[in-house]
């Protein structure tokens, strides 16, 4: 069975139902990822790695991830600690805003975790995921050690994948980004960038752009994604313009980039070619827009993969 690890923070999503309740789930970049990616592929063995609290919601987080048939061996539970937190305020136009508790959440001890039993155990695994919002989420002094661990699962043969994710709210500075961005293009195999996230931190806004700032680094495979305009993928320096359908109604584009980057992995895990990848990817993202929220319910999500032939 191929094994792929994802790591980083979920946490507990709050939104307003109605004027007295609140809706409460579980959300997370690279959480969203896996959970799309199991959905779509359920032979490969998705793994979410990252720490949680002792607490009852951290206990039903951990129920959620085995209810989406996650592997949870690497979700470690922090004695003090717990989950980060976000709420979603919809206003009168239906414009979103984000308040975030999440400064001392467990999932920022994850490298203390990462002990070298636990890396020999990733060791084995096919790919290692982490985008920049996981980055961000590393505390500043762990971050060395957590390069060194990244480090020695490149050299066991696991491929890492990086998507930037820029969350600028995350970061101390631009300079300090850019410097962890440096180390994870250099280590990645697999790039997942969005246009976005170099316009706002490269003033790089070309999909041309992207692709001529990953070049210099070693990387196997670069995969730009660009909103429903188009996905361009090089791989063994053969560059393809993907077409994108445009959605024509679009109800939350939260997690559009999750959805695509779990389904474009699993379906390369899978031997898929980058056509066939990209196609489904891009389905399961446009489907994902379709709903509120950042997990789509699996029925919807299960019947319109249906159709994409999968
Ligand atoms: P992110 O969510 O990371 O900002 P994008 O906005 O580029 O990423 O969206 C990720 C993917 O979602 C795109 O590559 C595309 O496949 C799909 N997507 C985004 N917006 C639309 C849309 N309006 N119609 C159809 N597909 C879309």
């Amino acid at each position: 069975m191929k094994n792929i690890y994802f790591l980083g923070e979920c946490m507990v999503e709050l939104r307003t139902m109605n004027e007295s309740a609140l809706h409460q789930s579980f959300a997370g970049d690279v959480y969203n990822s896996a959970v799309y990616l199991k959905r779509c592929f359920p032979e490969l063995n998705a793994a979410v790695v990252t720490a949680i609290g002792q607490d009852k919601l951290s206990a039903q987080m951990l129920d959620r991830f085995n209810s989406e048939q996650l592997d949870t061996r690497f979700v470690f539970a922090h004695d003090e600690k717990v989950p980060g937190m976000y709420y979603i305020e919809t206003d009168e136009f239906g414009e979103r805003s984000f308040s975030y508790w999440r400064n001392d959440s467990a999932a920022k001890k994850i490298v203390d975790f990462l002990t070298t039993n636990i890396v020999e155990q990733l060791s084995s695994g096919d790919m290692f995921f982490f985008s920049g919002i996981s980055l961000a989420v590393i505390e500043q002094d762990a971050r060395e050690l957590f390069w060194q661990k990244v480090t020695q699962l490149k050299q066991a043969g696991v491929k890492i994948v990086f998507d930037p994710n820029y969350r600028a709210r995350l970061w101390q500075s631009i300079d300090e980004t850019k410097q962890q961005y440096d180390s994870a293009f250099a280590a990645a195999d697999v790039v997942l960038p969005g246009v976005e996230d170099f316009e706002m931190l490269y003033e790089i806004d070309t999909i041309q752009g992207v692709i001529d700032f990953c070049k210099p680094y070693d990387i196997e495979e670069i995969v730009v994604k660009n909103g429903p305009k188009s996905v361009v993928t090089v791989i063994n320096n053969e560059q393809l313009s993907h077409t994108i359908s445009p959605v024509a109604y679009v109800v939350d584009t939260t997690s559009a980039g999750d959805a695509f980057n779990g389904v474009y992995l699993g379906a390369r895990l899978s031997g898929r070619e980058i056509a066939d990848a990209v196609n489904l990817a891009a389905k399961a993202a446009g489907t994902v827009i379709q709903q509120p929220g950042a997990i789509a319910p699996k029925d919807v999500f299960q019947q319109a993969m249906a159709i994409a032939g999968l």
